[in-house]
C-alpha cells in the first residue's frame, strides 16, 4: 500500500507552522468560514488560488475546472456559485484563466482527445467565432494568449447572465465579477479590466471582448 508519506509529513509541518503563528487559527476556522472571494480557475496544477494570492485557508472559496469555464448547464459550478453568493455572501467572484492553458490550446486544435473535447465545446465555439481575427495574430503563442484572455472575458459574461448573479444584483447585494489571467512564466496576475458590479455593466463585457481582439 502506498500511503504518500511525504504529503503527510508536509501537512504536519504546515499545520505546526500555522499554529506557531496563531495558536487558535484552526479552532476559529472550524467554527465558520466567511470568505470574501470566490475563485473560479483552471484545474492546472500550476495555478493554485491560495498560494498565488497569498490567502490563507478560510479566505477564498474555490471552484476549478479545465479552462475555467462557467456553463449554464454545469450544476457543479452553478451550485458553488449559488452557495458562495447566497449563503457565504462573497463580495467578489474572480474568474482567473492562465497563459499556456492546455484546455485553450486543445480548443484551437483538431486533435481528438476524448471526453475533454465535449467539455471544451463552448471554448471551441468561442475560438471559431473569433477565428478570423485570431489567425491574424502572430506568433502562435500570442494567438493562444489572446484566446486565454477572450475566454476569461466570455466566462465573466456567462457568470453575469446566471440567474444567481442577476438576482443578487436585483436584491442590491454587493457583488463584483472580475476577470484575471495568471502568467505561469512569471507568477504574475494580470487584471483584464472587465470588472462588473451591476446588471447595467454586463453589455460592456461584450464590448471589451470585441475591443480586445480588434486591438491585438
Ligand atoms: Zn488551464
Amino acid at each position: 500500500m502506498k500511503i504518500l508519506k511525504q504529503l503527510f509529513n508536509n501537512n504536519q509541518e504546515w499545520s505546526e507552522r500555522i499554529k506557531a503563528e496563531d495558536p487558535t487559527f484552526f479552532e476559529k476556522l472550524a467554527l465558520q468560514q466567511a470568505p470574501e472571494y470566490l475563485w473560479i480557475g483552471c484545474s492546472d496544477s500550476r495555478v493554485p488560488a491560495n498560494q498565488l494570492t497569498g490567502l490563507l485557508p478560510g479566505d477564498v472559496f474555490v471552484h476549478r475546472n479545465v479552462a475555467n469555464l462557467v456553463m449554464h448547464t454545469d450544476f457543479n459550478c452553478l451550485s458553488v456559485v449559488q452557495y458562495a453568493v447566497e449563503v457565504l455572501k462573497v463580495k467578489h467572484i474572480i474568474i482567473c484563466g492562465h497563459y499556456g492553458c492546455g484546455g485553450v490550446k486543445a480548443a484551437m486544435g483538431d486533435a481528438e482527445l476524448g471526453l475533454i473535447d465535449n467539455w471544451l465545446c463552448s471554448l471551441k465555439d468561442l475560438y471559431h467565432r473569433y477565428r478570423k481575427d485570431l489567425l491574424g495574430i502572430e506568433p502562435e503563442q500570442a494567438r493562444e494568449d489572446a484566446l486565454c484572455e477572450l475566454n476569461v472575458v466570455e466566462q465573466v459574461a456567462n457568470l453575469c447572465r446566471t440567474t444567481i448573479v442577476q438576482h443578487a444584483w436585483q436584491r442590491g447585494q454587493e457583488l463584483s465579477i472580475h476577470g484575471w489571467v495568471y502568467g505561469i512564466k512569471d507568477g504574475k496576475l494580470h487584471d483584464l479590466d472587465v470588472c462588473v458590479s451591476e446588471k447595467a455593466e454586463t453589455p460592456d463585457v461584450y464590448r471589451i471582448l470585441q475591443q480586445r481582439i480588434l486591438d491585438k
